[in-house]
């Protein structure tokens, strides 16, 4: 019972009335669709603890090819999916002498599933991504890549292919090198380049509202605010934090806000820009550029795109405040340009209840903070 109640608690509710609609949880338009119907199946049998390693590579491969996505990821992808990494279990297999123990855990053999989701020196990296990670009792790694293609759109898949590629090349240089890369490093560097070859290739550059590609965040015009806004998730909640800062950079408050239960990035990040065109209306203000890195929000907004989920019922809310509002942009921005926010969000994950407003910047912003400007 309890559990029941606290599952319908987490539905996000729209702030207008709607006639109630079925929607297909597993799909990002709430539609049902035979890969989603797929990727359904695999939670279920997952969750029931009957999985095998019997996922269809075929299926796999027909779907990993649709992805649109930096070439070097997609090959990494298949090669990981094939085994083809030069893991120590791999290695073992083909009578390489080596020990078969993950070099930098100690505590498990160093499979592919092991090296790119189960260790240790990868949850950190996962964590910092930002990116929901599904518990189950994935047999091997093509086994997680079908659960997670299908648990997600193609556009959010392309980051955790990015991820991945980022935690093998992580661990060749601590291994190697003797390295140890910090995780936000990791993060960052594959997602600038994940965001640098959407731009090159030009899939990005008209889909959003204003362009504001600049890895460095900037300063609005003379006389506008800026409210830099982000989520994020842990297993059992997500938060969004927002920042507000003057025409010169100046720190003017931040709010932020724990969302017990939702753990859809997403929805998480629609969450965070609808609270923020609340704030805005209730103060009845103009001249604010309201800054995301969720480039899916920022397209759904633009396009007034609301599918029949959670998702797009936040978002049909936000075009229902935006219609009252004046002079008040919802913009894309790189995630080193919003890090003060997602440091933020990040931040407040131990709050249980509403951090309404400081005027003061919070230990953890600091030095985001003092990089921006
Ligand atoms: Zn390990």
């Amino acid at each position: 019972m309890a559990r029941d109640a606290d599952l319908i608690l987490s539905i996000p509710l729209p702030m207008s009335s709607r006639e109630d609609q079925i929607s297909w949880s597993f799909d990002a338009r709430g539609e049902y669709t035979a890969r989603s119907g797929y990727g359904a199946l695999r939670c279920f049998r997952q969750s029931a603890a009957l999985v095998a390693s019997d996922v269809d590579s075929n299926f796999v491969w027909a779907q990993l090819w649709k992805v649109t996505t930096p070439p070097k990821f997609l090959n990494f992808a298949w090669r990981a999916a094939r085994n083809c990494l030069p893991t120590r279990f791999a290695l073992t297999i083909r009578h390489v002498d080596t020990p078969m123990c993950c070099p930098i855990c100690r505590s498990e053999p160093e499979t592919t599933l092991h090296a790119l989701i189960e260790c240790v020196a990868a949850r950190d990296v996962w964590d910092e991504s930002g990116l929901a990670m599904l518990q189950g009792n994935f047999g091997s790694f093509v086994d997680w890549l079908a659960t997670m293609f299908a648990y997600c759109d193609s556009v959010v898949f392309a980051k955790y292919l990015a991820v991945c590629w980022g935690l093998w090349w992580r661990r060749n240089d601590i291994v190697w090198n003797g390295k140890i890369r910090h995780s936000q490093q990791v993060v960052n560097g594959c997602f600038t380049m994940l965001e640098s070859w959407f731009h090159a290739n030009e899939t990005l550059a008209t889909a959003v509202i204003v362009p504001s590609y600049s890895s460095k965040w900037q300063k609005p015009d003379y006389g506008w605010i800026k409210i830099n806004v982000d989520g994020a998730v842990f297993p059992d909640k997500g938060a969004i934090g927002a920042i507000f800062r003057d025409h010169q950079g100046r720190f003017m408050g931040d709010f932020a806000k724990p969302f017990p239960h939702q753990t859809l990035p997403e929805v998480v990040e629609a969450l965070g820009v609808h609270e923020v065109l609340s704030w805005i209306h209730e103060r009845s203000r103009s001249k604010i550029v309201v800054e995301t890195d969720c480039l899916r929000v920022v397209q759904a907004i633009q396009h007034k795109s609301c599918p029949n989920t959670s998702f797009g019922f936040i978002i049909a809310d936000c075009l229902d405040v935006l219609q009252h509002l004046v002079d008040v942009q919802v913009v894309y921005a790189r995630r080193s340009a919003n890090s003060a926010a997602h440091c933020l969000a990040k931040g407040v994950g131990s709050f249980t209840s509403l951090h309404i407003w400081g005027y003061t910047p919070p230990q953890c912003i600091l030095s985001c903070l003092h990089y921006d400007v």
